[in-house]
């Protein structure tokens, strides 16, 4: 029999494994071990941020993208794509709106889209802060320079999601083209630290060639970023890539993963993916009562919803903005937990 209770409880006290008891944990634990680490992690939850979950609407707002990430349905090589970008009235329309609905966290995520200068970029950010003061800007683009980082935050950017997608450079190099390099997006991840963002990282579990050894150096890699807030989802394949023949990540190991990342950062962001709600129909539930708490549900128009297709079967691409809303409300309020208005920034100090 399979115990492995201990490394859990060890997780919880240093905070680090080694790599070693890492990958002997995510390798080998039994559903047990899953149950265990999940009744900790949401106590940890808890303590650090009571019942609340907390709302971040997604504006997806290009799906252009001059990169090829090999597992992602909007890279640039695949033709199929019906290609959008939303301009800077469709943007503020869609914060509006959120605004409305209650949400305080605005994520304008995309490809990476050269047609959104730095200028248009900045443009954007200072007009949804100038029109929703007590709200928090987050931004998803992709690999940017220093000054490039800079010049966001000094337009009123507060946060910056950007998955390092795997720390090992040889799993790097088989999810992505040559040009791409791992040292980068490390680096850019430093860089937005130090400029004073709340930094996310993230990557997705059961990505081709993945094994329990490179999980254990996200965990590490992860460890040594201290990152505001990590978000992890199952790779889901999407048809018009290379990965199309690729097996799908499963919702167990994913809600595991997000226990141990709870335990490792006691107070950091975690949300329940889009990407877990679409492999399970309840894989947002299972997520929060595995220690996440934020979801981030789609404020896109829904006349481009189906269009940022990074997988296959990607859920809610049908319904407007209002009904999302209502249905994770619902949602949350079943399992005990409750949708908050309010920016949702990192705690500092626990509850109590
Ligand atoms: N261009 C931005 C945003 C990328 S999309 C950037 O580079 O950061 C956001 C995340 O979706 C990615 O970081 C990746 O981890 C995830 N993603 C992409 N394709 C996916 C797939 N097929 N399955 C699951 N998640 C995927």
């Amino acid at each position: 029999m399979n115990n492995l209770t201990h490394l859990i409880d060890k997780l919880n006290s240093e905070h680090i494994l080694s790599k070693a008891e890492f990958t002997e944990l995510i390798g080998n634990h039994s559903p047990e071990d899953a149950k265990y680490a999940a009744k900790l992690a949401r106590s940890i939850c808890d303590h650090w941020y009571g019942k609340k979950i907390y709302l971040r609407g997604l504006i997806e707002f290009t799906n252009f993208c001059k990169n090829d990430c090999l597992y992602c349905g909007i890279r640039r090589s695949n033709q199929k794509g019906d290609r959008y970008r939303l301009t800077k009235d469709e943007i503020l329309e869609c914060s509006d709106m959120g605004y409305d609905l209650g949400f305080r966290t605005f994520v304008l995520q995309g490809g990476e889209d050269l047609h959104y200068t730095d200028e248009i970029m900045c443009d954007i950010i200072s007009s949804i802060k100038s029109r929703h003061p007590d709200t928090a800007v987050t931004l998803s683009i992709g690999e940017k320079t220093y000054d490039q980082y800079k010049k966001y935050f000094d337009a009123g950017a507060d946060r910056y999601l950007l998955r390092h997608e795997t720390a090992n450079e040889t799993h790097y190099s088989k999810l992505h083209p040559k040009e791409m390099s791992l040292t980068n997006r490390k680096q850019c991840l430093f860089d937005l630290k130090e400029i004073g963002y709340q930094v996310g990282t993230g990557f997705m579990v059961g990505s081709p060639y993945q094994t329990p050894e490179y999980l254990a150096e996200d965990f590490i890699f992860i460890h040594n970023l201290q990152p505001a807030m990590v978000g992890i989802g199952p790779f889901v394949v999407h048809h018009d890539t290379p990965f199309k023949d690729k097996k799908n990540g499963t919702a167990d190991l994913t809600t595991f993963l997000v226990s141990l990342l709870r335990i490792m950062l006691p107070y950091a962001l975690i949300p329940a993916t889009t990407s877990l709600g679409t492999i399970d129909p309840q894989g947002r539930e299972k997520g929060i009562l595995a220690g996440a708490n934020v979801l981030m549900p789609n404020l896109s128009p829904t006349s481009v919803r189906k269009k940022y297709m990074l997988y296959d079967n990607k859920i809610c691409t049908g319904d407007e903005a209002a009904e999302c809303r209502l249905c994770l409300k619902n949602r949350i309020e079943a399992i005990g937990y409750e949708t908050v208005i309010d920016r949702g920034d990192v705690a500092v100090t626990p509850l109590d």
